[in-house]
């Protein structure tokens, strides 16, 4: 008997200590945007305090952080009330869940289906409209009182200011930040040295709570609407519909299903393709489509009994930080990339991230020996979120920045305002390899068969140290055919591709040199304007100056290349090896295939660049755009397309697979 009631106070002991922590964590992630924990560890606790309420329901608190929702709302802005709370969402973390939650709805409505769609990883908001025009904007607050938001959601271009019907109406969704937005705002932070987002729905939520617009505006938010509270129609579906009909942005993606098997097959498609979107999602949202159905379920305090959200497993994962080892960028730029003990993150196993500079490592206190939290969104290479300070036994070595070049021993430098380190020894052979291996690559001099490894060997070999001696390997033939895994046909391989690179345009040869700052872009424009490379080495600051998107640090970069004898000279050996130094024009080829036409690419094609296809493109009087919109007249889809081929078919736009492309540009 006594032991049962020790067991009950070490029970009841363990739900205050984790209504306390879920507090705290509540009002760091809503209040501050600056969570001190990941979203899997808040759920793990939610879930922890769920079971021991579940088991001992007359404990339950009324303020219990299981029947709150969000935040306390501390900001200057003016309180909204909403006419129609906002709700949380009930979690669901795996299969059988799901099929446990379609049980309790089907034993009340055995015929029934759902609407799937994607949980936009933002903030919610909630948009009232007086006679089609946008009257009031909130955020969701306590669910009961959010905060008006009005002057910053005016600057999202995506939220219409006038709908395309002079009505009534409050609708709901998500204000979220771009992948893309995201990284290029932390970039600007990381120069500006100013602290970084921790992700893009933090940073959102930052940007949405600001006093003053131009903030907001500056980061390029976006949003997707998904709700319509008395909604006028029999089901959400068809809300969904109206409201994309009234001009508000409503996520493709969103699908009917006509049973849990079909729920199941969406989760299973988009745990694995969410990587493909320019946004994040952290799960699946499941709702009941019948609207009637759902006023018969209703609410409890704090979630739709209708609707449950399946929350995919955690992106970032913990491991041992076991070393922190230097490399040496083609620029001679140092960067610093944390050794792991292997993991698998979003379905790689991850043994290298980076760890920017020096700067991030002290912000974060990343020493070797720290358990860190590592992550991969989208496209961005894995990098290392934060340090798991809990686990510290006093034996981790703090970051020291290295003062020498970890290849050539050269003494490092650091450029006034600028945070990185450089290596600027140009003999330097880090550098070197680096350089040659851009030099060769597909968007520059394209020498096919010349990969990074066979790069590396030749160097070591003492054949290739500059980009000249690629042209001379011709005479070496015969003794790299004697190199161990090099036969006669490998080697005359790669020799007629370097001689074909010889006849490239100038844009090419300008971004395979790679001075500071030119990417593909500028080499072409470079090209454009000044026709032959022996032009652009006697222009002046004043002439780059006029050129539009040719800014002060790119001028001075293009100066100071060709001010460099050693550069000049190089230049003279490529040209005395035939190098073609030329602009070779975009000849216009009529094709009204082509003609007029907008194309959107995505994914990858073993046989062509994504640039050479764009040029491609162009050169027949078509354009290229990046994103899919119903403008669009055909996507061009190559091995694992994006989100876009997704877009593509929701729009019902004309879509080109390899095998018909290469049919048609054969
Ligand atoms: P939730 O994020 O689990 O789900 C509800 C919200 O989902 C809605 O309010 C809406 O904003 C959003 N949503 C996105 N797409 C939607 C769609 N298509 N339809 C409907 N809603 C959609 O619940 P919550 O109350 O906002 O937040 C709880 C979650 O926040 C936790 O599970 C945790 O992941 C995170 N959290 C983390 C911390 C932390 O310290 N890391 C602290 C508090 C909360």
């Amino acid at each position: 008997m006594r032991y049962g009631i020790i067991i009950m106070v070490i029970i009841m002991d363990r739900m205050n200590e984790l209504i306390n922590l879920l507090n705290k964590y509540a009002y760091e992630y809503y209040t501050l945007d600056k969570p001190s924990v990941g979203d899997d560890e808040y759920d793990r606790l939610m879930q922890e305090l769920i079971k021991i309420e579940t088991n001992h329901p007359s404990w339950i608190k009324v303020d219990s952080p299981t029947r709150k929702i969000g935040g306390e709302i501390i900001s200057q802005f003016e309180k909204v009330v909403h006419d129609v709370p906002m709700f949380s969402l009930g979690n669901v973390f795996n299969e059988d869940e799901i099929l446990e939650f379609d049980e309790r709805i089907s034993k009340v409505f055995p015929n029934h289906k759902y609407v799937c769609e994607l949980k936009i990883d933002g903030l919610a908001v909630s948009l009232e409209y007086r006679g089609g025009k946008l009257y009031k904007a909130a955020t969701r607050g306590d669910g009961i009182v959010g905060e008006d938001i009005t002057h910053n959601v005016k600057t999202i271009k995506t939220i219409p200011h006038k709908l395309n019907e002079d009505v009534d109406i409050t609708v709901r969704g998500e204000i979220f930040m771009s992948k893309e937005s995201f990284n290029k705002l932390n970039e600007k932070s990381i120069k500006n040295n100013e602290p970084m987002f921790q992700n893009p729905r933090n940073a959102a939520a930052g940007s949405i709570r600001q006093l003053d617009s131009s903030v907001a505006l500056s980061r390029n938010l976006d949003a997707f609407l998904y709700h319509y509270p008395n909604s006028k129609f029999n089901t959400h579906y068809e809300s969904l519909s109206y409201i994309k009909k009234l001009g508000f942005p409503v996520n493709p993606n969103i699908i009917l299903c006509d049973s849990i098997s079909d729920v199941i097959s969406y989760v299973h498609k988009w745990t694995e393709k969410r990587n493909d979107l320019d946004y994040e999602i952290d799960g699946i949202v499941i709702k009941l489509n019948d609207i009637k159905m759902q006023d018969e379920l209703g609410y409890t305090a704090k979630v739709p009994k209708w609707a449950t959200a399946y929350k995919f497993p955690p992106m970032q994962v913990m491991t041992k930080l076991t070393n922190i080892i230097f490399t040496v960028g083609r620029t001679g730029q140092i960067t610093p990339n944390a050794v792991l003990e292997p993991v698998k993150v979003a379905g790689s196993t991850i043994s290298r991230a980076t760890l920017h500079n020096q700067d991030f490592c002290k912000e974060k206190d990343i020493r070797i020996g720290d358990y860190v939290y590592i992550y991969k969104a989208g496209d961005v290479i894995p990098a290392v979120d934060r340090v798991e300070l809990k686990k510290r036994n006093g034996s981790e070595k703090k970051f020291v920045m290295i003062s020498s070049c970890p290849m050539c021993g050269s003494k490092l430098q650091k450029k006034e305002d600028m945070v990185d380190y450089f290596c600027d020894n140009v003999l330097c052979p880090a550098r070197n390899i680096e350089s040659l291996i851009h030099f060769v690559s597909r968007d520059a001099m394209n020498i096919e068969g010349l990969g990074e490894r066979i790069i590396e060997d030749f160097y070591n070999y003492g054949y290739i140290k500059k980009f000249s001696d690629i042209y001379k390997l011709d005479s070496k033939k015969e003794e790299l055919i004697e190199l161990e895994g090099f036969g006669n046909k490998s080697v005359d391989s790669i020799l007629s591709a370097i001689s074909k690179s010889k006849e490239n345009s100038l844009e090419r040869l300008l971004f395979a040199l790679g001075i500071k700052g030119i990417g593909s872009k500028t080499a072409k424009l470079l090209a454009k304007q000044y026709s032959t490379i022996d032009n652009l080495i006697n222009t002046t600051t004043d002439e780059l100056s006029k050129i539009k998107d040719i800014g002060d640090i790119l001028s001075s970069n293009i100066i100071e290349y060709f001010k460099d004898e050693k550069n000049i000279k190089e230049i003279n050996e490529l040209k005395s090896l035939s190098i073609n130094m030329i602009y070779l024009g975009e000849k216009v080829i009529e094709d009204e295939t082509f003609k007029n036409k907008r194309f959107v690419i995505t994914g990858s094609f073993s046989n062509i660049s994504r640039l050479d296809l764009k040029n491609y493109i162009e050169n027949r009087g078509g354009f290229t755009t990046d994103a899919v919109s119903k403008k669009t007249n055909v996507v061009i889809v190559g091995d694992d397309p994006g989100s876009k081929y997704d877009k593509a078919l929701s729009l019902n736009i004309e879509i080109w697979n390899k095998e018909k492309l290469f049919d048609i540009i054969k």
